[in-house]
This record gives C-alpha cells, sequence and structure tokens, in this order.
C-alpha cells in the first residue's frame, strides 16, 4: 500500500488505517496535512465499470456544491482507476478526498439537524435529477429497494421464528402496497445508502455524505425512505422523528401523494433488508461485525413498526408535507349504513364502536390511525394476518379448491397430522365450516350411534347459532329473547367452585352426584352429554377438580356419548394442555373443534372415535361443500405448523401464568376483583360489590370494558350476571403486551 501511494500518487510515508465496511475494502490515508480514503476493489469487469460509473456521479455533484462529497483525485497517470498487482488476484484502487465532520450515527439528534437532514437529501437528489448512467441503470442490488424481494431468501436465516414472522409479514405487505405501484413512481439516480455512518455532521447541520457504493436508479422516494429508516431507530416515537426529514426534504423537491404514501412500507422494507442481511452475514462472514452494525437497533424499529397504524403513519407523512389526508366516514355514519342492510340483531362491541380497517398479530389498526392492542380475539389464534397463514392461503386459493369428492394431498396430510394431536380411539375427522356445524353434526353423529335423543348440557354454555344447537345452549335457550329448555335437553348445574353451590376439594364429586340426580327420570335416554372444559360464556369458568372423569364414566354407564367442545379451549390456548380436556384426565368420544382452528379462515371440526364413524356411515352420503377444501386444509396445517414453530402453546403458558400473577396481584390491592381465573391465555376476572356475598358488578366490568378500549387495549365482559372481564388473546401475546393491559386496567380501576 505504501509503495502503490508513493509510485501511484507520489505520497511519502503515508499513513495508513483500515476502515470497517460491508464488503468494501478502505483504507484513511493521511500525508501531511492531507487526508483521503483508498478504496480497492477485486479487478473485475462490473466493477471497473461501476467505479467509473459512481466517479461520473461525483464528477457530476461536484458541479453544485463540492464540498459536501467527496471527489475522485487522480494519479500520476492522469487516471481515476489504478491498478496493481496485489497477491494475486489483480486489483484496482480509487482514492477519494476525506470529508471531515462527525457522523449523524455520533452526534445528539435534533428537530433542527433532521430539517437540514432532509433539505441535503433534497439538494443532492435535484442535482442528480436527470443524471444518466446506463451502468448505474442496469445494476441489479438487493440494498436498492425495488429489488427488495432479493432479500427474500433470507429470511430463513433469522432463527428466532417470534422475529421471523415480523418480517414475513412486511414482505407480504411490500408485495400487496408497493409492488404494483413500483412502475407509477419516479425513478432517477439516488445515492441509496443515507444511513446515519455515511452522513457528517458539522456545528449542528448536515455537511457532507459518503460511500456511494449503493448508488442506483430507482425510485426517488427510496432515497427518503432509507435515510428516515436509520435516523429514526432508538426513537420512542419513531414516526414523529421522521416528520422533519419529510417536510424540509419536500420543501426543496416536492413529493408526490403516492410517493408518500408508500413511505411507511418502504421504511418497513428497508428494516427487513437490513435484518434480513444481518442474519445471512451472520452466517456467511461471522468475523465481520460491522454487517451487525444496525441489527440490534433494526430489530427494535421493526417490532415497534409493526404496531403503528399504517393509517396513522400515512396521515403523519402527508401532513409533514402538506398533502390533505382522506376523510373518513364517522363511526356513526359507518353504524347506519351497516344498519340498512345488516341486522341489529348482530352486535357491536363497545359503547364507542370501532371501525377497523388492518391488524397484524396482536395489533388491530382502526380507519382513523389508532392501534389497538387485542387481549380478547381467540379467533386469530396464532396472530391476525400471520403471513405463513395468509401465504399458504393465497397460493392454494390461486391453485386449486375443491372438494372432497377428489382426492388430493392437503386433505389427507392435514388430517393425519391433525388427527396426530388426539390420544388412539380419536382417529377420524369430519371438517365443516364452523363450530356451529360441528356441534350440529356431532349431535346428529351421537344420536345416530346411541340411537337415542336426550343431550345434556351444562348451565350457561354455548355450542354454536343453529337450531339444534340452540337447543343445547343453555347461555342461549334461557337468555334474553330464549324459548326455555327443550325437552331434549337436560340442564346441569354448572360446576363453578367460585360462586356454584359447592366449592370445597371435591366440589366435583358433589356436582356430578347432583347431575346423576337430575338425569335420573331420563336413564337410558342420554344420548350425549357435551361441555367446555372452561365454560367460557358462563364468564371463563373452570369446571370442578374431577368433574368430567365422574360424569364421562357415569354418561357412558347409561349408554351416552361424551362430547368436549374444544371450539375456545383448543390448539394449546390453555398452555399446559393442546386440548382442554386433558386438564381433567379423560378422553372424550367426541371433540369439536372451530374457531382458532383457521386463524379466522371458516374452519370446523369433528374428531371422534372409529365405532362412531362407522356407524355413522349408514348409507346416507356426508357432503359439506367447503368442509375439508384444500385450501382451508392448507390454511389448518399452516397454522399447526405455526403453533409448532414459535411454541406458541409454551408461550400461552408462560405469559398466561404471569398474567394470572399480574391479576392476583392486582386482586389484592382491589376489593372489587373478586375471583381471577382461567388457564394460559383463556383467563377471566370477575368484578364484585361485596367479597362476602359475591354481588356482581356488572356496571363496574362494563365501564372498565370500555375505559380500556378508549385507551386501545380491548377485553370484553361476558357470564350470567356480564360481569366478568374476558382476555383470551392471540398466542403471540408477550409479556409486554400483558404488563400493558394490568397497567391500563389499574389506570381505570376506582381507588
Ligand atoms: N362452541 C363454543 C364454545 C363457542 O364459543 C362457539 C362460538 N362462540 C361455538 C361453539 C360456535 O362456533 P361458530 O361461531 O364458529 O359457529
Amino acid at each position: 500500500m505504501q509503495k502503490l501511494l508513493a509510485k501511484q500518487y507520489n505520497f511519502q510515508d503515508p499513513k495508513i488505517k483500515k476502515l470497517v465496511g460491508y464488503d468494501s475494502v478502505n483504507f484513511k490515508v493521511e500525508t501531511g496535512s492531507k487526508k483521503f480514503i483508498l478504496k480497492v476493489y477485486p479487478n473485475e469487469k462490473n466493477e471497473v465499470d461501476f467505479a467509473e460509473a459512481e466517479n461520473e456521479v461525483l464528477l457530476h455533484l461536484q458541479q453544485t456544491k463540492n464540498n459536501r462529497f467527496p471527489f475522485s483525485v487522480k494519479n500520476l497517470n492522469n487516471e481515476f482507476l489504478t491498478y496493481f498487482e496485489s497477491k494475486n488476484p489483480l486489483k484496482f484502487a480509487r482514492l477519494l478526498t476525506f470529508l471531515e465532520g462527525e457522523f449523524l450515527g455520533d452526534v445528539e439528534h435534533t428537530l433542527e439537524l433532521f430539517e437540514s437532514f432532509g433539505e441535503f437529501l433534497a439538494e443532492m437528489d435535484l442535482s442528480l435529477k436527470g443524471f444518466q448512467s446506463y451502468t448505474i441503470a442496469a445494476r441489479q442490488n438487493k440494498w436498492d429497494l425495488q429489488c427488495f424481494l432479493r432479500n427474500e431468501e433470507y429470511i430463513s436465516c433469522i432463527s428466532n421464528p417470534a422475529e421471523r414472522k415480523i418480517v414475513e409479514c412486511f414482505f407480504l405487505q411490500y408485495k400487496q402496497n408497493v409492488l404494483p405501484l413500483l412502475p407509477s413512481l419516479r425513478k432517477q439516480i439516488i445515492h441509496g445508502d443515507a444511513n446515519d455512518w455515511n452522513i457528517l455532521t458539522q456545528n449542528g447541520t448536515i455537511s457532507g455524505i459518503i460511500d456511494f457504493g449503493d448508488v442506483c436508479f430507482s425510485q426517488l422516494i427510496n432515497e427518503l425512505a432509507i435515510a428516515i429508516t436509520y435516523a429514526i431507530m432508538g426513537k420512542n416515537d419513531p414516526v414523529e422523528w421522521a416528520i422533519p426529514i419529510i417536510s424540509a426534504y419536500h420543501k426543496i423537491f416536492p413529493l408526490e401523494e403516492k410517493e408518500i404514501d408508500s413511505l411507511f412500507w418502504l421504511i418497513a422494507a428497508r428494516l427487513c433488508t437490513s435484518v434480513c442481511n444481518s442474519a445471512y452475514e451472520k452466517i456467511e462472514n461471522p468475523d465481520n461485525e460491522y454487517t451487525q452494525i444496525s441489527e440490534k437497533p433494526a430489530w427494535d424499529l421493526l417490532k415497534k413498526w409493526v404496531t403503528i397504524n399504517p393509517v396513522k403513519a400515512r396521515n403523519e407523512f402527508r401532513k409533514a408535507a402538506g398533502y390533505a389526508i382522506p376523510i373518513e366516514k364517522t363511526v356513526e355514519e359507518k353504524t347506519a349504513e351497516r344498519f340498512q342492510s345488516v341486522s341489529p340483531i348482530f352486535s357491536i362491541s363497545y359503547k364507542l364502536p370501532i371501525y377497523m380497517e388492518s391488524a397484524a398479530f396482536q395489533y388491530m389498526f382502526d380507519k382513523y390511525g389508532a392501534s389497538y392492542l387485542d387481549a380478547y380475539n381467540n379467533i386469530p389464534h396464532v396472530g391476525h394476518s400471520h403471513p405463513k397463514v395468509v401465504d399458504a392461503g393465497q397460493k392454494q386459493m390461486a391453485k386449486l379448491n375443491t372438494n372432497t369428492r377428489y382426492i388430493y394431498d392437503s386433505l389427507n396430510e392435514y388430517s393425519a397430522n391433525l388427527l396426530k394431536k388426539f390420544p388412539a380411539p380419536l382417529n377420524k375427522v369430519f371438517f365443516v365450516n364452523s363450530g356451529s356445524a360441528a356441534t350440529d353434526l356431532a349431535l346428529r353423529m351421537a344420536r345416530n350411534f346411541t340411537q337415542k335423543n336426550i343431550v345434556a348440557v351444562v348451565e350457561h354454555g354455548y355450542h354454536g347459532n343453529t337450531q339444534s344447537v340452540i337447543e343445547i345452549s343453555h347461555y342461549k335457550f334461557a337468555g334474553k329473547g330464549g324459548a326455555g329448555v327443550s325437552g331434549n335437553t337436560i340442564c346441569l348445574p354448572i360446576p363453578d367452585t367460585y360462586r356454584g353451590e359447592f366449592k370445597c376439594e371435591n366440589a366435583g364429586t358433589s356436582y356430578v352426584q347432583k347431575a346423576i340426580d337430575q338425569m335420573r327420570p331420563f336413564e337410558g335416554e342420554i344420548a350425549a352429554f357435551i361441555a367446555e372444559p372452561i365454560v367460557g360464556c358462563a364468564g371463563q369458568i373452570p369446571l370442578a377438580k374431577g368433574y368430567l372423569k365422574e360424569i364421562y364414566a357415569e354418561i357412558r354407564t347409561q349408554g351416552g356419548l361424551c362430547i368436549s367442545d374444544e371450539v375456545q379451549t383448543g390448539f394449546g390456548r390453555l398452555g399446559d394442555y393442546f386440548w382442554g380436556y386433558e386438564a381433567q384426565e379423560v378422553v372424550p368420544d367426541m371433540v369439536i373443534l372451530g374457531k382458532p382452528m383457521g386463524n379466522g379462515h371458516p374452519m370446523g371440526a369433528v374428531v371422534c372415535t372409529n365405532e362412531i364413524a362407522e356407524a355413522f356411515n349408514n348409507g346416507m352420503e356426508f357432503f359439506s361443500s367447503f368442509g375439508g377444501n384444500p385450501v382451508s386444509c392448507t390454511i389448518g396445517q399452516a397454522v399447526l405448523d405455526v403453533i409448532k414453530e414459535e411454541q406458541l402453546q409454551q408461550n400461552a403458558k408462560a405469559v398466561g401464568d404471569y398474567y394470572l400473577h399480574q391479576l392476583r396481584k392486582l386482586q389484592q390491592k382491589y376489593e372489587s376483583i373478586g375471583d381471577v381465573r382461567g388457564s394460559g391465555l383463556f383467563i377471566g376476572f370477575e368484578f364484585v360489590k361485596n367479597r362476602q356475598t359475591l354481588e356482581p358488578d356488572t356496571d363496574l366490568a362494563r365501564k372498565v370494558k370500555n375505559e380500556l378500549r378508549n385507551q386501545q387495549v380491548l377485553v370484553s365482559t361476558d357470564g350470567p350476571f356480564d360481569n366478568v372481564i374476558k382476555s383470551k388473546p392471540p398466542l403471540c401475546f408477550t409479556k409486554g403486551n400483558v404488563d400493558e393491559v394490568v397497567e391500563k386496567l389499574e389506570g381505570v380501576l376506582p381507588e
């Protein structure tokens, strides 16, 4: 290096220091009072072409404010590129002037500095407008956001599935929100890597930019997206910090509305590019620490970005540029519009209903920009819009969707894999499209198998909305508008150890005794007994210990079948168990599945023994148009895969235990919390006016629900007195999420 610099540049005895970098090899060179950067490249045709093109860009920029950009220094032969023999292979070098200043990454960030950043970039991009280079235009670089999808192959390098899914989510969103826009966005040559280690500051303003190695012919907005991505890392309110950059840029180089509207997704895309490459480099070049320089802040921002309502970011970015924010109809207008065609029998949650727009994992986003923490919805079991589930559904829908009258792989595979989750006797599955349809079918099958008619149910239970199922749902037939108990139903007392008649250790036995007494007049006529292991609509009441074991034995003695409704409690939600019945050490004859099975895609199923299935095969075909179709089976399989990959049952256990613990701590402080109960992420807590009399405090429960909603946390109320708060969030819920719920809950509880 010494010899090269002496021979080619006439530098005598310069100081040379190697600098860190992504893949280029750079040296800082000092000779006398002058400083330079020497860049060394392999002597390959594309590298030479690109170095020449980069020089042209720098020469072009020198025509404007040349102190802001490095410029190329010619060697003694009057050439920009210096070829030399290093140990072999042949290499070449470029010498650039050194820019003074502190890195943006090293100085305190202020609003003024960020405005200066926006102005700086806008002026640079204006200078580059119209500049042409076919070499640069032909380049395809994975760091160029128009080539973002090239990074998809690195997703698998991210080892933590809970992190990987966020990246997958933003890849999907890029395809949906950015890809279709790309052809209509303005393109020009841009720097393409205005990260905080390439930006120099002096006296509180941006003074220079270095490293044109990512210069590209790309969408103009990508310049800003990349710059903002790094500038807002580590900020409490990253959207807020983007504003001065956007508004200052826009004043000098006006942005188009569609460019602004794509910013949120482009910033996410840059973050994903960064973490994907960090993950890849960690495997490929574990010794290069520079490749990990942004990893931690990028992940932190990505995890925050996924909680931000994209509408909020869009609106803030639009405001920064002075563009109008799209006016949405009010919630009242939308509600009135809905009632023109949809009956109010479909109730709407909360005093102030929510006009929803989108969702991601445990976060939901309304039309106006608010983000909600979803502590309530159990249907999106593995998280709202989980990319694995969405992708599986989209791909299969585009390939084949038919019905069970044909042979296809997904039915065979999914049904076999689903049945692996059950003990051996439960070895047949019937697919339908809802929990109600599953319960209805289970009743038919039980009546067919036993040739009996009566169904024993538990108080406050709910099993679905069809005629036959309403008849076995005490929650409905005994509730408002209900027709009362039918002749085919026996309603047994709920084995509730909080409010019920028996509260002692062996309360289960006492409840079974009561049940037996009640069933006595119908001996020999009972087709089935059905219950949830934790009765959701009763207010998350766990069946008393030992209850199922004894009642199952009794029902079977009488010739009936035992059905476990796992629509709410199944698929690992309870933490300790994959199915709720396991908690009571029983094996049912039939199991009903629904809600979480398809993560929101309509799926339901009956799982039963071979004998029951055989008896049902009596000559009459069973056909469900949609049940078990290829799209549903593919989605169901994706849900099973995600539960396993992200260890969601274990997460339900860990986070659920923590949740219960935190709620019980609150219960010690607040007399109004009478009971905290549940298992895993299937939790209820009950408000009472008096802990001795257990007088329910319905008003308080409703107030808490509505106030939490106003603070953007979603829970619901239920139970016969509507005084129980139910929380059954997507299983990706975190301890941090629990802290948010509990903190806000404490904030709304009266002293
Ligand atoms: N069983 C239980 C325990 C349920 O909670 C529900 C739905 N709330 C159903 C059955 C009926 O499922 P679906 O709404 O899919 O028909």
